[in-house]
């Protein structure tokens, strides 16, 4: 089963991802995972994308499909793969067709997690940090017994800086208008399957699941 997941920062991917490996068995790629695994290996794709990352360039795509295409052609990737973070955009997701059908295989379904932005934006926005010892808490997940008080050490909690709700909301907009293009181009393929992700997880997973299982 060959399969991409999409959905938004904050929808859950992480946790259904892990869900879709245990049941179907196949490997979970992240493009992040690919690369450093290249790099490590060696590969000359891994060394071509070395070059550019050490001397802060974005990585062309030609470099990033390539990344892909030996993560790909590896033996765990013969049942299928989920694939997670590629492609990030049109022009990616035509070079997928295109390496897909060199390698013999297609997509079987392209997963969206949908969570409407304002509850992203609850999700995004509530981690708290103890400045004290670290420690981390969410204010709706994961509360601290009395607010803005670390429960381990009686620090200051404090919101980073990166979690505000202008720079989440700036990441938000950027993957929706980014990916909104892809989601049509899977749709009229009709491979789009989407979700409500703003169900409780364990909901969640049975419903990829079982769409999965058809
Ligand atoms: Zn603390």
């Amino acid at each position: 089963m060959n399969l991409l997941f999409m959905g938004p920062p904050g929808a859950g991917k992480g946790t259904q991802a892990e869900v879709i490996v245990n049941e179907f068995g196949i490997p979970h790629i992240s493009t992040g995972d690919a690369f450093r695994l290249a790099i490590k290996q060696g590969t000359p794709v891994g060394m071509k994308a070395k070059e550019y990352i050490d001397q802060g360039l974005l990585v062309p795509d030609d470099v990033t499909v390539g990344i892909v295409r030996e993560r790909l052609q590896q033996s765990d990737c013969e049942k299928g793969f989920l694939l997670d973070g590629f492609p990030r955009t049109l022009s990616q997701a035509e070079s997928l067709e295109e390496l897909l059908k060199e390698l013999g295989r297609k997509l079987d379904h392209v997963i969206d997690l949908k969570v409407d932005r304002n509850k992203l934006l609850a999700r995004l926005t509530g981690r708290r940090i103890c400045k004290s010892c670290g420690a981390t808490y969410h204010v709706i997940f994961n509360p601290p017994k009395q607010e803005g008080v670390c429960d381990k050490c009686g620090g200051e909690l404090y919101q980073r800086s990166d979690d505000t709700e202008e720079k989440v909301g700036t990441r938000l907009d950027e993957y929706i208008n980014k990916t909104a293009p892809l989601l049509k181009f899977y749709e009229d393929k009709g491979l789009l399957r989407q979700v409500d992700g703003e169900q409780e997880i364990d909901a969640v997973s049975k419903e990829i699941v079982s769409l999965l299982r058809g």
